[in-house]
């Protein structure tokens, strides 16, 4: 991918041509090296040779246009999918993958059904953000710019932490997106370990936790990392990264029917939440064959409930759901290996 072979052809030349070639690639968009005109003659032809910028991708284009999704074939032919989230305010959100696959196999989540294949080096991952890059160019979109991250596609992102971070930094690079830290969130089924790093980390990412279950019996059932990383341990280390950091944290919970959504529930996970810079993200449930989506009245009465007892709480709209393009939706089908 386009990272790595820069890193190899660029990475003895002074810092200048890289920023000359980063520029190109991520800000001009081009898409053939012979386009570039800072880079001399030979580093060019090298580039041409070595470094390819051809991406293969598909798009599907919801038809409410609010969420385009790319599949990304890979060099080993593994299949990655991430989407775009047009918001009507001009905002552009990637909601990008961080693994192919995932070890955790969570029982609501289609990536948990497919077990792991693998990690995702840094070029695919900034690979993902810039075919978006390229197609808002391509259609002359209103609004181009891609700006905001989350690592809500497939995969953990703490159990690929190096890779992501470094990826976090190129994306945040002025010479590459340019995309604040403070824009990009970074969302975990709650791996301690990865918190307490982030937690020491000079760039300001958001935190989102995966919780959907307000005590340890339900969660560990529905997510089976909750038997080695319990409520209690991970609270704690949230409040670790609260304390050090001053940021919001947002807490995803997933409404699924007579499993979760019962006003118990909510009164358990107000207890969680009795923090002014916690907040809790209710999401509707893409049916994966698993679980029912909770009724529009069961989420309303929770939502009530968190709110009297003093909790911000918001719903996730829900995007692109005619293209199954839904964060924590992605993937459905097993990746065909070359
Ligand atoms: N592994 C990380 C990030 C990827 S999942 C994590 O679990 O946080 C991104 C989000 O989609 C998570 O909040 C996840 O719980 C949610 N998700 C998974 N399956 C879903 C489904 N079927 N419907 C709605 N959200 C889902
Ligand atoms: Fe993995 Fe997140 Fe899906 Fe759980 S919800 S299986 S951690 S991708």
């Amino acid at each position: 991918m386009i990272i790595e072979e820069l890193n190899n052809i660029l990475g003895k030349a002074p810092a200048f041509r890289m920023k000359q070639a980063y520029k190109s690639v991520f800000q001009d968009l081009i898409t053939d090296w012979s386009e570039n005109t800072t880079l001399p003659k030979e580093t060019r032809a090298d580039l041409k040779e070595a470094c390819s910028l051809d991406i293969s991708v598909e798009f599907a284009d919801s038809k409410k246009s609010d969420a385009l999704k790319a599949l990304i074939e890979l060099e080993d032919g593994a299949k990655v999918e991430t989407v775009l989230l047009r918001h009507s305010d001009g905002r552009n959100t990637a909601c990008i993958s961080s693994q192919v696959g995932c070890s955790l196999g969570c029982k609501f989540c289609a990536t948990g059904m497919l077990g792991m294949e693998r990690n995702l080096t840094v070029g695919e991952m900034v690979a993902q953000v810039l075919v978006f890059a390229r197609y808002l160019k391509e259609k002359k979109a209103k609004h181009q710019r891609i700006t905001n991250i989350v690592f809500m596609g497939m995969g953990e992102p703490m159990m690929n932490y190096q890779a992501v971070m470094e990826t976090i930094r190129l994306l945040n690079n002025t010479d590459v997106f340019g995309i604040g830290a403070r824009h990009m969130s970074i969302s975990t089924s709650g791996i301690i370990d990865g918190i307490e790093y982030l937690s020491n980390e000079p760039l300001q990412v958001n935190l989102a936790i995966s919780l959907h279950a307000p005590n340890d019996v339900l969660r560990s059932q529905l997510m089976p990392i909750n038997r080695k990383y319990g409520i209690k341990d991970l609270m704690n280390s949230v409040k670790h990264y609260r304390e050090k950091c001053g940021r919001r944290v947002m807490f995803e919970y997933i409404m699924l029917d007579g499993i979760n959504d019962a006003p118990e529930h909510a009164r358990e996970l107000a207890e969680l939440m009795q923090d002014k810079l916690y907040m809790v993200n209710l999401i509707r449930y893409n049916p994966t064959g698993v679980f029912k989506p909770s009724k529009a009245e069961k989420i309303e009465q929770f939502k009530r409930i968190l709110q009297r007892s003093g909790v911000h709480v918001t719903q996730r709209h829900a995007f692109g759901s005619d293209i199954n393009a839904a964060c924590g939706q992605l993937a459905t089908k097993r990746n065909k290996k070359a």
